[in-house]
């Protein structure tokens, strides 16, 4: 329900254009495949996803001789689904288990951690986050408030202060305090692809330290008012860090909703949770047939 109202506005523009035509057809043509693609192209979905999905529901609609439009639409849904699905689940097999998270600024990612280790700890988790973005004091400020909300413990040093040594003291007070889940945020911004490495392998051999070989999440936050601009800045980050998964925030501001179908498709990473509001619970973990029965309800 709560991801249902978050992509009201997608659902306002593009899924109630998408219904008009589906229900302006009578009969299932080649016209209707390009006015779909077209609709899918205009919606943020990303040329190239649009086409997939169009030339799999052709198959399908053929090889199942569906001939009623308002079956295409349970098809479309169908291929839309098994498009994103797969991965959503964080991997949280280890003890302590670790989540960096990266993301240029003003996308959400502070609120995103906030939010996250709510989440967590709502599900019965030990939370602790590592304020390792110490390029900004703003930033270890906002963290520590997101912190006292969502009511976890908080590693922090000053500004300026070494990343991997604040990671450092995170992984040794995570052990110490039985700690599930390390929230660790950092500058991993993208001002210089090197620097990003650098910053980003540095720190991930603090932890692997702790936790042997066991995988970590490397999640990026992207914001989706950017559309398919979201998808370019993935892409970059791609190529300077191991990502494990996306988080989608502001779905609700935008009615660029669309590209959360393209992301797995076009950079074969999963989506773990979409934003959809400014509140402390306005995060969900993403789950690919939910977001298409919200998407088109
Ligand atoms: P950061 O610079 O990446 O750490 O970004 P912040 O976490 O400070 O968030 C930037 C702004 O985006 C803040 O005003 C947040 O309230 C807002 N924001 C974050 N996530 C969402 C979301 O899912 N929906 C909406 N509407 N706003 C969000």
């Amino acid at each position: 329900e709560k991801i249902s109202k978050g992509l009201k506005k997608t659902k306002d523009s593009v899924i109630r254009q998408m219904d008009q035509m589906f229900s302006s057809f009578t009969k299932v043509d080649e016209e209707l495949f390009e006015e779909l693609e077209e609709l899918l192209v205009m919606g943020d979905v990303g040329v190239h996803t649009s086409e997939k999905i169009c030339s799999r529901l052709r198959e399908k609609v053929k090889r199942e001789k569906i001939t009623d439009a308002a079956k295409v639409k349970e098809a479309l849904k169908e291929i839309i689904t098994e498009l994103m699905e797969g991965g959503e689940e964080l991997n949280l097999s280890s003890k302590p288990s670790v989540i960096l998270v990266i993301g240029v600024n003003g996308v959400g990612k502070t609120t995103t951690i906030g939010k996250m280790a709510a989440d967590l700890k709502a599900s019965g988790k030990r939370v602790l986050m590592v304020a390792a973005d110490t390029f900004r004091a703003a930033a270890i400020d906002q963290l520590q408030i997101w912190a006292d909300r969502a009511g976890v413990d908080i590693i922090k040093h000053g500004e300026g202060a070494d990343p991997a040594a604040v990671v450092f003291d995170g992984m040794q007070a995570a052990k110490a305090r039985g700690v599930d889940v390390v929230i660790c945020d950092t500058a991993g911004r993208l001002h210089n692809k090197k620097n990003l490495m650098d910053e980003l392998s540095k720190i991930s051999r603090v932890i692997q330290r702790e936790i042997g070989d066991n995988d970590m999440e490397v999640l990026l936050v992207l914001d989706a008012t950017t559309g398919q601009n979201a998808v370019n800045q993935a892409r970059q980050f791609k190529e300077a860090a191991g990502l494990t998964g996306i988080v989608l925030t502001k779905l609700d501001g935008t009615a660029r909703g669309g590209v959360v179908i393209s992301i797995k498709d076009d950079l074969g990473i999963p989506i773990k949770y979409i934003g959809v509001g400014e509140q402390i619970d306005d995060l969900q973990p993403f789950d690919a047939k939910g977001f298409v029965d919200a998407l088109f309800d």
